[in-house]
C-alpha cells in the first residue's frame, strides 16, 4: 500500500516522490526506497488507510469538509456531505481508525465526515471518487461571507517599525482581524483542527489599541492579529502558517455567523502539542 509521507503536500504528488511504501499486512514501513533514503515516513492515518477494506481511501482536510463538520447539524439536503458518516472527534492516527472502523458497514463507496478534522471517501471506483470531488468543487466558493478589507498602510507602517514581522500574501487571512466572526473565534476558541493548531499555535497575539506595542510578543506567537486591520506573521511562522490560516479564514468566512463552534478542547491542544509526530511534521515545515 502508498501512504503519503507526514508533512509532504498532496499538490506535491506530480513533480516530487512523496508517497512511501507501506506492508499492507503489518502497517509496518517498507525500507530501501526513496521514501525511507530521504527520510520521510509514512502519514500517522497509515492505520486509517489500513483500516478500510477499499482499493483507493482518499483523506483530506478540504475546507468545505472542515466547516460541514462543524456545522452538521445545520447542513441542508441538498449539500454534497449531508449524507455522509458522521464521525465525532478522535485523535488522529488509532482513535480515529477506530472510530471509523466501527462507526457503519462498508458498501461500495463510503464517505465519512470527520469533526475538527476533514473528510475520507474510500471507494474501489476512481470514477466515484473523482465525481464526489468535483460536487465538492462546486461547493468550494459558494457559501462565502465577504469581509471588511484591511488596512494595508497601517500594516506597512507597522512594518517599518517591526521589519522582522511579514505581511501574508493571502487576503483572505485578514477576514481573522476584520470579520466579526473570526476574529471572536480566533480571540477566545482554541483552534478548529490538528493542523491549525501545529501550524499556527494555540492563539494568536491580539492587538486592538491604536499605538501597537509588539516588542513583546511571545516566541510561540505564530501571527498577529490587529483589530480590524489585519494579520501579520511573525518570526516564528513555518512555511505552512500562512497557508492554514487563509484555510481557517476560509472555514470561518463558510460558518454563519451566529453558528456555535465545537473546537478542539484544551487538553486536546495539550495532548497533540506534545505528540512526537507533530513536532516531526513542524520540524519538517520551519527547514523548508
Ligand atoms: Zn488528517
Amino acid at each position: 500500500m502508498w501512504v503519503k509521507a507526514s508533512g509532504m503536500c498532496l499538490r506535491d504528488a506530480i513533480i516530487k516522490d512523496i508517497f512511501c511504501p507501506v506492508d499492507i499486512n503489518s502497517g509496518e514501513p517498507l525500507t530501501n526506497n526513496k521514501c525511507s533514503k530521504a527520510g520521510l515516513r509514512p502519514s500517522i492515518e497509515t492505520v486509517l488507510h489500513l483500516s478500510l477494506p477499499h482499493k483507493y481511501v482518499f483523506h483530506t482536510h478540504s475546507t468545505v469538509g472542515i466547516a460541514a463538520s462543524l456545522a452538521r447539524k445545520k447542513l441542508p439536503e441538498s449539500h454534497v456531505l449531508c449524507h455522509a458518516t458522521y464521525i465525532p472527534y478522535a485523535d488522529p492516527g488509532c482513535q480515529l481508525a477506530s472510530a471509523i472502523y466501527s462507526s457503519s458497514s462498508i458498501s461500495e463507496t463510503n464517505i465519512y465526515l470527520l469533526e475538527n478534522h476533514g473528510l475520507v471517501i474510500a471507494s474501489n471506483s476512481l470514477a466515484t471518487i473523482n465525481h464526489f470531488f468535483s460536487a465538492l468543487d462546486s461547493a468550494d466558493g459558494s457559501h462565502l461571507r465577504s469581509f471588511p478589507p484591511p488596512n494595508i498602510p497601517r500594516l506597512n507602517a507597522i512594518l517599518s517599525t517591526y521589519p522582522q514581522l511579514s505581511l501574508p500574501k493571502q487576503d483572505l487571512i485578514h477576514a481573522l482581524a476584520t470579520d466579526r466572526f473570526c476574529l471572536k473565534q480566533v480571540s477566545e476558541s482554541n483552534p478548529p483542527t490538528p493542523d491549525h493548531l501545529i501550524f499556527c499555535g494555540i492563539r494568536p497575539f491580539l492587538a486592538s489599541s491604536p499605538s501597537i506595542e509588539l516588542k513583546h510578543v511571545p516566541n510561540t506567537c505564530m501571527y498577529i492579529v490587529i483589530e480590524d486591520c489585519g494579520v501579520l506573521l511573525t518570526a516564528g511562522a513555518s512555511s505552512f502558517t500562512s497557508e492554514l490560516l487563509e484555510s481557517l479564514a476560509d472555514i470561518y468566512l463558510r460558518c454563519s455567523s451566529d453558528s456555535s463552534i465545537t473546537c478542539l478542547s484544551d487538553s486536546t491542544c495539550q495532548e497533540l502539542l506534545g505528540w512526537e509526530s507533530e513536532a516531526y511534521r513542524l520540524s519538517l515545515a520551519r527547514a523548508k
